[in-house]
C-alpha cells in the first residue's frame, strides 16, 4: 500500500445480487417465445411492445422454477406475494416501468453452504429471491444516426437472488456463484451460462477494520459476467477502498462499472444521482397465491441436490469423492447414468465405463455427454455384452461404440452380429485356430510339457490374433490348457 498501512488491517464485506435468466419456453407475462438468437423483434407481441390496453398474464412455470431454486437455497416460500412496478424511462423498456418484486418477494431467509479450497465450509445467507422481467436491448452500433431497439428480451423471466453481506473474500464469492450455477442447472431452472448473460451478478463491496462490527459504506459494481471478473472487481475495490480510507478520505456510496480490460472500476452514479423508482404494487397483476397443495407437489418432485447425490453415490457404489462429484456436478452425465442404470447388469461397471473409457472418448473429442451419439440404453447393452463375455471390452470401445454412433437407432446386438464383433462362440472355430498355432510351434509345445509354462502366453496371443480379438481370454486359456494335457 502506498500509505504503508498493512492490508490485513481491513476485511472485505460483500453481498451479491445475482440475476438468473430462467429457461422457460415463453416469457414471464406473455406467450412470446423466450428463446435466444431469433432475428430482432421476432419474439414480440402486444405485451412485449406495451401497446395500450395489453395486459400481462403470469407464466406459472416461472413461479414453479423460482420456488424450486428457493427450496434448494433453504428459503421460506412466501405463499402470498405480489409484483411491483419499478418506474424508470429507457428506450428498451417500452412500458416505462419494469415489473419486479420489491417488499414482498417470492422467497426469503435462505442460506447456502459453500466449500472453500482449504476444505472449510462457509454458510452464506440468502436475503431474498425475487421475480422480475428482463428489459429489451438497445443497439447503438448498427446505424450512424439511430439507436435500434430489439424487444426479444423484453419480458424474458429473471430471478434475482440477493445474498446477505456475509461474503468475506473473492474466493467465497466465486464459490457461491459456482454453487448457484450448479444448482440452477441441476434443477433445470436456467442454463446458468455466464458468458451468454443467463447468470450475471452485481457485487456490493465495503471494507471495515478487522474486529469491528459496523458495516462500512458500500459500492455496487454492476454487471459482472464471469467468475473471474467478480474476483477481479472485488480485489480491485478492496484495495481502492483501503487506499481511500487510509488517505483520510471516505467511501461515497455509488454504483460502479467494471472495465474488464483494465481490471478497474469507475463510477456510474452516486447515491445522490440514484433513480427514485417509486415502487408500487402492479394493479394489472393479482397477488400470487401459492397453495399448500402446489407447494408440496413441487417439494416432492424436487430431485436430490448435488451434495446429496455425491453422498449417496459414495455410500451406494463405494466410489471416491472425486468420482462422485463428477456425477453430482454434471446434470447431463447424471441423467445419462440414471437412464442407463436400470438396464446394466452391474451398476458399478456402468460407473467405471462412464468415468473411464467414455470420459476419455469425450474429452479427446472435446464434446459433452449430451452430444454423445451413443444413447444411454445402447451403452448399457454394450456394457452388458462385455460383462456377459459376448464381446471383449477392447472391441466394444474401439469398434462397437463408434459403429453405434454412425447408425441411426442402432440395435446394438444386431449391429455387433452384423459386423462380426462377437466373441467366437463357435468352439470348433477356436479349436481350429488352437490346432493351427500348436502345430506351428512344435518345439515350444515340447518345452511347455517339460515345465516351461511361460510359453502359454505365446499360444494365447497367436490364437487371439487368428480370432481377430474376438475371444474371451480366460476361456481361450482353458481351451489351450485342455489341448496341452
Ligand atoms: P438495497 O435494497 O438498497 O439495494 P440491500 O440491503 O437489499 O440494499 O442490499 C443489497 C445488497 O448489498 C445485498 O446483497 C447486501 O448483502 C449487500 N450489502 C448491504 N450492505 C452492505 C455493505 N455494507 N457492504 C457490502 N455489501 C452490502
Ligand atoms: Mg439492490
Amino acid at each position: 500500500m502506498s500509505s504503508g498501512i498493512p492490508e490485513n488491517r481491513y476485511e472485505l464485506v460483500s453481498g451479491l445480487e445475482i440475476h438468473v435468466q430462467l429457461n422457460t419456453n415463453t416469457k414471464i407475462f406473455s406467450a412470446d417465445s423466450a428463446s435466444f438468437g431469433a432475428l430482432p423483434n421476432q419474439n414480440i407481441s402486444t405485451v412485449s411492445l406495451a401497446l395500450p390496453g395489453a395486459l400481462p398474464k403470469l407464466n406459472k412455470e416461472v413461479v414453479a422454477k423460482a420456488i424450486r431454486i428457493g427450496l434448494a437455497l433453504n428459503c421460506t416460500i412466501n405463499q402470498v406475494n405480489h409484483f411491483d412496478r419499478k418506474n424508470y424511462f429507457y428506450a428498451d423498456l417500452p412500458k416505462g416501468y419494469q415489473i419486479t418484486q420489491d417488499n414482498q418477494p417470492i422467497c426469503i431467509n435462505g442460506h447456502l453452504e459453500v466449500e472453500l479450497s482449504n476444505g472449510s465450509k462457509k454458510k452464506i445467507g440468502i436475503n431474498r429471491i425475487h421475480l422480475e422481467e428482463d428489459a429489451g436491448k438497445s443497439i447503438h452500433d448498427q446505424d450512424d444516426h439511430y439507436s435500434l431497439v430489439d424487444l426479444n428480451r423484453a419480458g424474458v423471466p429473471l430471478i434475482e437472488i440477493v445474498t446477505e453481506p456475509d461474503i468475506r473474500s473473492p474466493e467465497e464469492a466465486s464459490a457461491l456463484l459456482s454453487e448457484i450455477r450448479k444448482l440452477v442447472r441441476h434443477l433445470n431452472v436456467s442454463d446458468g451460462n455466464m458468458e451468454e448473460g443467463s447468470l450475471r451478478c452485481d457485487a456490493n463491496i465495503s471494507i471495515r477494520e478487522n474486529g469491528t462490527n459496523a458495516f462500512g459504506t458500500r459500492c455496487e459494481v454492476k454487471n459482472l459476467n464471469s467468475m473471474r471478473n467478480v474476483r477481479r472487481a472485488m480485489e480491485f475495490e478492496f484495495t481502492r477502498q483501503i487506499e481511500v480510507v487510509s488517505n483520510g478520505g471516505s467511501i461515497i456510496q455509488s454504483t460502479l462499472n467494471f472495465d474488464a480490460d483494465k481490471g478497474t472500476t469507475s463510477p456510474m452514479r452516486t447515491k445522490e444521482e440514484a433513480n427514485d423508482y417509486r415502487y408500487f404494487a402492479d394493479p394489472d397483476l393479482p397477488p400470487i397465491h401459492i397453495s399448500d397443495e402446489w407447494l408440496s407437489e413441487i417439494k416432492s418432485a424436487m430431485p436430490a441436490l448435488p451434495n446429496e447425490i455425491s453422498r449417496q453415490m459414495i455410500a451406494e457404489f463405494g466410489i471416491n469423492k472425486a468420482d462422485a462429484t463428477l456425477f453430482a456436478e454434471d446434470i447431463d452425465l447424471l441423467n445419462y447414468f440414471n437412464q442407463a442404470l436400470p438396464i446394466v447388469n452391474i451398476k458399478k461397471t456402468l460407473i467405471n465405463w462412464l468415468i473411464g473409457p467414455i470420459r476419455a472418448v469425450l474429452s479427446e473429442r472435446g464434446i459433452a455427454i449430451a452430444d454423445y451419439k451413443v444413447k444411454p440404453d445402447q451403452l448399457a447393452i454394450a456394457i452388458n455384452l462385455v460383462d456377459e463375455k459376448k464381446i471383449t471390452q477392447q472391441i466394444a470401445i474401439q469398434q462397437l461404440l463408434p459403429a453405434i454412433e454412425e447408425t441411426d437407432n442402432a440395435d446394438v446386438m444386431g449391429l455387433a452380429k452384423q459386423l462380426n464383433l462377437l466373441i467366437t462362440e463357435n468352439s470348433n472355430e477356436l479349436d481350429g485356430f488352437i490346432d493351427e498355432v500348436l502345430n506351428k510351434y512344435p518345439q515350444q509345445v515340447e518345452a511347455y510339457k517339460k515345465g516351461k509354462k511361460g510359453v502359454l502366453g505365446l499360444f494365447v496371443g497367436d490364437v487371439m490374433k487368428l480370432a481377430k480379438g474376438k475371444a474371451d481370454a480366460k476361456k481361450l486359456n482353458e481351451l489351450i490348457l485342455e489341448k496341452l494335457k
